[in-house]
């Protein structure tokens, strides 16, 4: 079912975010959102179908600790987390204490992606941010557990 652990894990009355849809289209869009939670990271969400090939678009998610590299030849750990709803792109603003994902929640970058090649492991893409440029790679490590970085090709 289409977000339904992104619904599971909030309360509507009480946070601000988006209790959200699945949406039909892809436009093809990403954000790196700036989390100051209980412990700073980076939240990188990619428009995709639900199980990246078929279904409803939603934001796939990873949760970045150290941030999206803009250098070549720094990896850095991403965690995948659950699907995001697509309003969740414009999301910013303060999430209660007591909530899940308690904190401040700022745009880093956002802006057009071209997806360029997805295999078992990973994902490749163009990222058009103001910050983030370039061709970056998604590669599955095991589990949750993946790499992204910044590539030549
Ligand atoms: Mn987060």
């Amino acid at each position: 079912m289409a977000l339904q652990k992104y619904k599971s894990k909030r309360k509507f009355t009480k946070t601000p975010e988006p209790s959200g849809k699945s949406a039909k289209k892809n436009l093809w869009r990403f954000v790196v959102q700036k989390h100051q939670a209980s412990h700073l990271h980076y939240d990188f969400r990619l428009e995709l179908p639900e199980d990246v090939v078929t279904g409803d678009i939603v934001l796939k998610s990873w949760a970045v600790p150290k941030g999206v590299p803009q250098d070549f030849g720094i990896k850095h750990l991403a965690v995948a987390v659950e699907d995001h709803p697509v309003e969740y792109i414009n999301f910013k603003g303060v999430i209660p204490k007591g909530e899940y994902g308690a904190g401040t929640v700022k745009i880093f970058d956002k802006g057009k992606y071209q997806l360029l090649d997805i295999g078992e492991k990973s994902l490749k893409f163009r990222l058009a941010g103001k910050k983030l440029k370039g061709n970056y790679v998604l590669f599955n490590l095991e589990g949750k557990n993946w790499l992204i970085f910044k590539s030549k090709k």
